[in-house]
């Protein structure tokens, strides 16, 4: 082979090579070029994933602020985002702090809770215990008020008391839900007499009045005997524009007044108008003539006598023997027949009385009292 084609093969095959190794390094370049762009690229859709989820965790924690619904809050925001939203659900303490404030409606004239004719019978007997359990919502002294709106009045209901602790039983078993269903704000006094002396109701109730005001802002007063029960819920133990005679119709006078003037049983007046007769006497004692000179107390004074219809005014009396030491008032026909006179100055500008004891039972506040003696 001559020398000139043999330098020249080798530069050629030389030249190759190097073409070869260019190639060779232009691929690799190309190859580690293209593997860190896929790293980059990972990196990036990595770092936009984590932005995103960053982003939506943000937006979680954001939007239920402005617009909190508790069923979206629970089902999506991620645990760590949860915490303070849940805890915006929870009513907060300035929330709590306003719920008193909070302005109630007042209750309706009458109650949607009424439910007309009662069955009254006093054949089965009833203990305490039951009756509580049976009005849960009562307060100690047998107070209550509606929870839901405001009463139309604050009632106090006064008892004249003595020895009678079986007709009580029947009394709170049968008026504790019906005052309820009546939606008043009402409490239950019994005035007890204290001894064995002759039994005057109408200081009792004088006495009642103003303890009971001692205790609460009441503007009505209920005045009822111990063993009367109402057959329907609709005669509501409330105060009117004029003094009420609740006990309208009475079994024990066949279901109608004995006479038109009669204001026995269970009356009620507002503090104004019993405040305008003076309240009631003091001096009648024994049985009898007592109610009749409370009429006469609100007859001079102009006022009249509001009642409920016969039907709605029935009545039930719990049987019984004349207690001792209340025999008929022989006095009684004399003092009615002066109560224009009287009226000034016997009344609850005069009452006088001591009292024994306080007791705040669940069902009834008993209050003994000493009122001497004629
Ligand atoms: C008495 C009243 C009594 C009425 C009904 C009258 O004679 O004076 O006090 O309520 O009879 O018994």
């Amino acid at each position: 082979m001559p020398a000139d084609s043999t330098v020249n093969f080798n530069l050629l095959h030389r030249t190759c090579k190097l073409v070869v190794l260019l190639c060779v390094l232009h691929i690799s370049v190309t190859v580690v070029f293209y593997v860190r762009s896929l790293d980059i690229r990972f990196a990036f859709v990595q770092n936009q994933q984590s932005h995103n989820n960053t982003q939506r965790i943000r937006k979680t924690e954001f939007i239920p602020r402005k617009e909190p619904k508790e069923a979206e809050i629970h089902k999506e925001a991620p645990e760590e985002v949860q915490q303070p939203e849940q805890k915006s659900t929870e009513p907060q303490p300035e929330e709590k702090a306003e719920e008193p404030e909070k302005k109630m409606e007042k209750c309706p004239e009458t109650s949607p809770l009424l439910v007309g004719p009662l069955r009254v019978e006093f054949n089965t007997p009833v203990s305490l215990e039951q009756i509580k359990k049976d009005n849960p919502d009562l307060r100690p002294g047998g107070r209550f008020k509606p929870k839901d709106c405001v009463a139309q009045q604050k009632v106090a209901i006064i008892i004249p008391f003595r020895k009678r602790d079986e007709h009580l039983k029947f009394w709170l078993h049968y008026l504790h839900p019906i005052l309820q269903r009546q939606q008043l704000d009402y409490g239950v006094y019994v005035i007890n007499q204290e001894g064995d002396e002759i039994f005057n109701r109408a200081k009792l109730l004088n006495i009642g009045y103003s303890e009971a005001l001692k205790e609460y802002d009441y503007e009505c007063f209920v005045f009822s005997d111990v063993d009367l029960i109402p057959m329907d819920d609709r005669n509501t133990y409330r105060c009117f524009s004029q003094p009420r005679h609740l006990s309208v119709s009475m079994d024990k006078f066949g279901f109608r007044l004995p006479y038109s003037q009669y204001f026995g049983g269970v009356s009620s007046m507002s503090k104004e108008q019993y405040l305008k007769i003076n309240g009631f006497p003091n001096n009648y004692w024994g049985w009898g003539g007592e109610d009749d000179d409370i009429y006469n107390r609100l007859a001079s004074k102009g006022m009249s006598i509001s009642r409920p219809n016969g039907e709605t005014g029935k009545c039930r009396m719990i049987r019984h023997q004349r207690d001792k030491q209340n025999e008929p008032n022989p006095q009684r026909f004399n003092r009615i027949a002066h109560t224009r006179e009287t009226m000034y100055k016997d009344g609850i500008n005069s009452l006088s009385y001591r009292v024994v004891k306080i007791e705040k039972f669940d069902l009834f506040t008993k209050i003994t009292v000493d009122v001497g003696k004629p």
